[in-house]
Formats: C-alpha cells, structure tokens, sequence
C-alpha cells in the first residue's frame, strides 16, 4: 500500500522529466513576404505598426504635417485630423486581417489592459460596415473601478478615461489566432488625475525637456528645442519547462519557489554565463524576436545569463516612452511565446532562492532630439570633442549627480517592490543604497577639479591640465565596469541597474528624469548667479560644475557595493539605506519628494499619495499571496509527503524487528520525525502571524509586520522544509527540485 501512495505523490513529478527529456526544438519559420520569398529582417521591421512612415504614405500630406506638428508640441488632437487618421489606420489594419481595436494602457498593476470593441457596426439601413471614427480613435472609457486608483476615485465616479498617446506608435497584436489594432494610450480619471504608469512619465518627459533646454540655453545652445530622454532597458528572465511549472503552485500564483533546497550544482562553475544558447531556447528566441521586430521593436541582443536557465534580451535604446511601450510588448511577448515552445518564462526578481536573481538595467541617457543646427541628435552625456562640448557634459553630469545625491530614498522608492526585495541586498544585486559609479578616469577628473589645484590658472589652461579636453578618447578606452553598482556611468550614459525585472520602468524612469529635471534646475540658477560676476561664461560653468561636484561627494562610490564595509561607510555618509519595501515607499510621499513632484507639475499632492498607497496595497496583497501559498504547499504536499515516507519507515523497522534483524532505519526516521515536528511548530507560529495580519485594517501597519514578523517567519518554515526535501527519499518527494527545474532543458 505504502508503495502505492508513494507512486502517486511523484508520479508525475517523473513524467514530466520524462517529457523534457523528449522534447525537441521547435522549428521557426523565417520572415519570409506574401509570395513566400525569404526577406531580411530589417524588412520585416515594424510591419506590424503604423509607423510614421506608413502614415505619410496614407495620409494627405497637410494632415500628416499637422499630425506631427501636434504630437511634437504635445498637444491635444483636433477632431478634423483624427478623423482623417482613424480613416486611414482602420484602411491599413483591414488590409492585415485585424478585427478589433482597443486603448493599450498602463495601470499601476505593472502590466497593460486592453477592452477590445469590434470595427463591426450596423448602419441606419442594417448594414454591417467596418466603421472607425476620430473620436474611437483619441478617446475611449473603460470601466476604470476595477483598477488601482490607491483612493483617487469614489466608487460612484469610477469613470476613467483612456486617450491616444500618438507619440507611441499604433500597433497590431497577434495572438495567433485573432489580430487586434492596439491604441497606446494614457488612462486618466474623470478629473483628469493621473491613474496609470504613463501619464507621469510623459509629463517628467516634458519638463526634463524643458529644464534642460533651459540650460543650454545659458550656455549658448540657443538653438535646442527638445530634450528626450532615451532609454534601453535589458530583461533578464529564466524559463523553465512547462510540465514542470505545472506542478509548482508557488511559481503559479507568486512567480516564484517558495520552498526548494539548493541543487549540487548551480551556478558555481561559472559555465552557464555567455555560454552557448541550448538549442529549444535558441528557438524560442527567434521566435520572440521576430515577433517584436514586426512590432518595431529593435530587439539587439541575447546571451545567457549568470545563472543556469537564466537569459537576457536587450533592445538599441529609444525615447524612453516608446522604449517603456517596448519593454511591455517584450515581457507580454516574451511570456506569450515560451508556452508556444513549452516553457514558462519566469519575469520575477527572484524566482530561485540561492541563484542570481533577475533585474532590469535601465540604460538612460538625454538627447537633443529637435534643433535646427549640428545639436540635432547630441546625446547631452556624452563627451564631446571641443572644450565646451566637454564643459557641457561635465555640466549635465552634474546636474545628475545632484538629482540623484539629493533623491536618492525616491528613487529607491522606485524601485520598490515585494520581488526586489530578494534582490537588493543579496549577494548578487546592488545594495538597498542609491550611490552613483563614474569609473575610474572620470572620478580621478572629478577629484582633480574638486581639489582645486589649478586655481592659478585660468580656465583654459586648468581644462587642459585637467583632461577636459581629451575626454572623449579617454573615455573610449574605459573599459572599467563596476558591475555592483546600482546606478553606473558606462561611458555616454548611466545605467539605473537596481530595476526589477518583472516591473515596468515608466516609475522608475519617471522619477529620475524628476530627479534630474531638478538638478538641473539648480544647477542652472547656480549658474545664472554666478555669470553675473564671473570673468567667462565658461569660467562659470567650470565653477559651478567644482561646486557640484564637492557637494556630492557622498552619492560617488567606485568600490565594492556589496560588501559590508559599503554599508557601513554609507551610513556614515548619510546616504539612505532603505531595506524593505515598505520602508522604501514612504519616501514617495516625504516632504521632500512630494514638493519635487508637485513642483514639477509631474504628480499631484492626490497623484503623490495613491502612488504611495496602491504600492502598499500592492506589496500586502502579494506577501499574502505568498503566505496562503506555502501554507497551503506545506500542508497538502510537503507533509503529506513527509508523513507518507516516515510510515514507509515504521513499516520496514517493524518487519525487520519482526524477522529479528537490525532496523537502522531507525536512526533515519527518528531524525526525520524530529525534523518534521520542527516544520510543524514553525508552521502553527508562521500560520496565526499570517491570520493575525489578514485581519488588520490598516494597510501600512499590515506591511510593517509583513516585512518585519511575517517574512522571517516563511524563511524559517522553509529552512525546514529544504531540510525535509533532503532526507524524504526522492520518490516521495511531489514537487519538481531545483536540481531539475533548472538543469534540464
Ligand atoms: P554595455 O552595457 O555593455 O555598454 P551596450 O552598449 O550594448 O552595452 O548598451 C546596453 C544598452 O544601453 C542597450 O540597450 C543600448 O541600446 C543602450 N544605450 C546605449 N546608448 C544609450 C543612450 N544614449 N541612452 C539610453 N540607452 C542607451
Ligand atoms: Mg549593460
């Protein structure tokens, strides 16, 4: 009988090592046009959207030139040239077979929603016709209480409305079976507060613009007019076969293994990372990637990760909004595919105790993007080949580290999540302490002019002892990384690393463009004072830019972030180490934060607050989640099968004592018994915190005794249970093991 019940609890733990072991690539038809001849990829780019270019083809050529005009001004579409445009794109998705249409937007849930309405309609005579008018196309009203509005909203105006984003391309998503037009939008309440990822992003984007064209104005730059923010956000991922993330309830419903000792072998041999690619993932790949090419998004580059199964994609950087939309599609894609090639892709933080976790690395830089003149284009960090040029860097580099020494605690509030939180802190991912990487040149050209030597000198003369005007051929050589850094200048831009991998960017980014925004401003004002007296223009900037650089000294780190030592030395800086979620989000409505905020007209003091509250709520609901799940896991499963293998044990040393043998099983179960009795105790204390939470009322305080009693006491519930997985004999044990999960494929 034991034997029986101890089939059934692994049985299909087996059958599915059984399948993987089977399972072949899956072939992957190459882009090929309507006459199955083969194309080149770059022809296959963005033929799923409609592009600009799609829309000077389509559209008369006065309403092209004042469809452009508006979106670059930002402004509200007027009626005439939205008809006009609903026209042609409804024209141009029949052609491609597409159905539906639907406003493509960004709740707080960190992923996008779409209510699909159909082009059908009836005419006054009965008649069925494809109609899509102007006013489907900019506006539409989906049924917003179901969304985080963190209180913004009273139940009895629940009413949002979603508008046309045209600054982000219309696109076509495939599902394979059913083609639908998709609108990118912003999602706005009846009174026109911010409800979404989006809005918030687009107005930092408009006033990091125009703080930033301010300054360089003062500069001289007269002729810059827009300043965008760029963007090239890589995700990391893991995927794992299908049949096994079929038996792993934890991986279900959190994301991520709640309970699973670690493998003999992970990643200590250090071969997985820039390995070659295992030929099922291979596919998967292309697959992917042809998918968002279609979707115009320039996906570049893929390698293996640090741990086994673990990969990564990154796109060429674009305007950080499109490149937000871009990551989206990516996840949403990303995710979509791997079932079609019988994986799962796993888009947590930490889906894997004890193995590297995944981030996102937001590569974020500004560029000039409108200019009459040779300014076109210039990307604001990156150094020049004239002196001013350099100045100018050194300038802007500034104003980075200022918004960033001054809002560090917000933007680790940004990256603020219940995932992160595995992450930040642990052995492999920047600490829960904002500190900003220059690389060794530029931080040795910043001591230098911080150290005032050259005082004697006048500006031109101290600019050429200093490098100044040798920046860029340095700079090209710098191969120096620091790759422990949360927030890490990699030569013409930074990379904000301590991004999750599982959350959109648009916070994240929003913030540090504020951030930014408000460094500039004062360096700016700095700057403006000090040309009053100063001998030069550039003698000025050259002043303000040693300013800067001795008043933040404290955010400059070059060493080791992971090591103790940091940790120490940051406190002594009075750098903010903000090392739960919790703790973290209540920057976002500091005093400090919330005037930056409101005074950049980006949120709100009401945009602040719901900000603040959903990502509480948020965090609460999941960390329940979590709860539930392992309770549930340890009970059904982990037990059960604890208590079946100790009666397989009790079984044998009572035959063995009935045939007047030794039973040394004995030794064996008296130890396990103990050993679930542990699990047992642990399990009563772990399950009346988690009641004791469930029914407080108050949100911030259930989060503070989530992070402070309820975590530490899952983590020791499994230590038990990681204990168990090891002494159950392996065909009792139900759930898919590390060793498997993660070495198979
Ligand atoms: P590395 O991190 O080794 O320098 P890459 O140069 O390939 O790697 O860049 C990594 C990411 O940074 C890519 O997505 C790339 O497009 C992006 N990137 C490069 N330049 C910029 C920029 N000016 N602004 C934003 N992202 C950028
Ligand atoms: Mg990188």
């Amino acid at each position: 009988m034991s034997n029986l019940s101890a089939q059934s609890s692994s049985q299909s733990r087996f059958d599915s090592l059984q399948t993987i072991v089977a399972r072949k690539p899956k072939t992957v038809e190459s882009p090929k046009d309507e006459k199955g001849n083969l194309i080149k990829v770059s022809e296959l780019y963005g033929s799923s959207v409609f592009s600009l270019k799609q829309m000077q083809q389509k559209l008369p050529s006065d309403i092209y030139k004042r469809l452009v005009q508006t979106t670059q001004a930002g402004k509200k579409l007027d009626q005439e040239v939205a008809t006009v445009v609903a026209h042609a794109v409804k024209e141009w998705a029949l052609e491609h077979g597409v159905t539906h249409f639907c406003h493509w937007f960004q709740p707080q849930t960190g992923s996008t929603a779409e209510k699909h309405d159909s082009f059908l309609t009836l005419d006054s005579n009965n008649n069925a016709i494809e109609r899509f008018s102007g006013s489907q196309l900019i506006q539409s009203e989906p049924d917003a209480s179901s969304f985080p509005s963190g209180g913004m909203r009273t139940t009895f105006e629940a009413r949002g409305y979603t508008a046309w984003d045209p600054t982000s391309p219309i696109f076509i998503s495939d599902s394979g079976t059913t083609k639908t037009l998709c609108i990118p939008s912003v999602f706005i309440s009846y009174h026109g507060d911010a409800l979404d990822e989006k809005t918030g992003l687009l107005r930092s984007n408009e006033v990091l613009s125009e703080r930033a064209c301010k300054l360089l104005h003062v500069i001289g730059d007269q002729d810059a007019k827009i300043v965008t923010a760029t963007l090239g956000p890589e995700q990391e991922y893991f995927l794992i076969d299908r049949s096994q993330y079929a038996l792993r309830p934890d991986l279900i419903s959190t994301g991520r293994t709640l309970v699973g000792a670690r493998p003999p072998k992970g990643q200590q041999l250090e071969d997985h990372y820039f390995g070659s690619i295992p030929a099922r993932v291979l596919a998967f790949m292309a697959d992917f990637e042809f998918e968002l090419v279609k979707l115009g998004v320039p996906v570049k580059t893929r390698h293996n990760e640090v741990a086994p199964m673990q990969f990564e994609t990154a796109p060429i950087f674009e305007e950080a909004n499109v490149a937000i939309d871009h990551n989206q599609i990516t996840m949403e894609t990303i995710r979509r595919v791997a079932r079609k090639h019988d994986f799962e892709a796993l888009l947590h933080e930490k889906p894997f105790a004890g193995i590297n976790g995944s981030g996102k690395h937001n590569n974020w830089s500004m560029s000039i993007t409108s200019a009459g003149s040779e300014l076109q284009g210039v990307n604001l960090l990156d150094p020049g080949k004239t002196p001013h040029q350099n100045l100018r860097f050194l300038l802007f580099l500034s104003a980075t580290l200022k918004g960033v020494h001054k809002h560090a605690g917000l933007l680790r509030a940004g990256i603020a999540s219940p995932g992160n939180d595995h992450r930040l802190g642990a052995n492999e991912a920047p600490p829960a302490i904002i500190s900003v990487f220059l690389g060794n040149m530029l931080d040795n050209m910043l001591n230098e002019i911080e150290k005032d030597t050259h005082k004697s000198l006048n500006y031109q003369e101290a600019v050429i002892k200093l490098g100044v005007s040798k920046l860029p051929t340095v700079m090209k050589d710098n191969t120096d990384r620091n790759r422990t850094s949360p927030f890490a200048f990699t030569g013409n831009k930074f990379e904000f690393r301590a991004v999750g991998a599982s959350v959109s960017c648009a916070f994240p980014v929003t913030l540090v463009n504020c951030a930014v925004a408000d460094g500039i401003s004062e360096v700016t004002a700095m700057l403006e004072a000090k040309m009053k007296t100063a001998k030069s223009k550039e003698e000025a900037i050259f002043d303000v830019i040693k300013e800067v650089i001795k008043e933040t000294k404290a955010i400059r780190f070059e060493g080791n972030n992971y090591s103790d030592a940091w940790v120490t030395e940051a406190e002594k800086r009075g750098l903010p180490h903000l090392r739960t979620t919790p703790e973290a989000l209540h920057e976002i409505i500091s005093e400090k934060s919330k005037k930056l905020l409101t005074g950049l007209g980006v949120f709100s003091d009401e945009e602040v607050k719901s900000r603040f509250h959903i990502r509480i709520e948020n965090y609460n609901k999941r960390l329940l989640i979590e709860g539930e799940c392992l309770l549930m896991m340890v009970e059904t499963q982990i037990l059960p099968a604890c208590y079946q293998y100790s009666t397989v044990l009790a079984e044998g040393i009572a035959a063995s004592k009935a045939a007047g043998v030794n039973a040394p099983q004995t030794e064996v179960l008296a130890k396990l018994n103990q050993v679930i009795g542990a699990a047992q105790g642990e399990l009563k204390k772990f399950e009346r915190t988690l009641e004791a939470i469930k029914s407080l009322s108050n949100e911030e305080e259930a989060a503070k005794k989530i992070a402070s009693e309820l975590k530490p006491l899952m983590d020791a519930l499994r230590v038990q249970c990681d204990l168990l997985e090891n002494m159950v004999a392996d065909n009792f044990w139900p759930l898919p093991k590390y060793r498997e999960m993660l070495l198979l494929s």
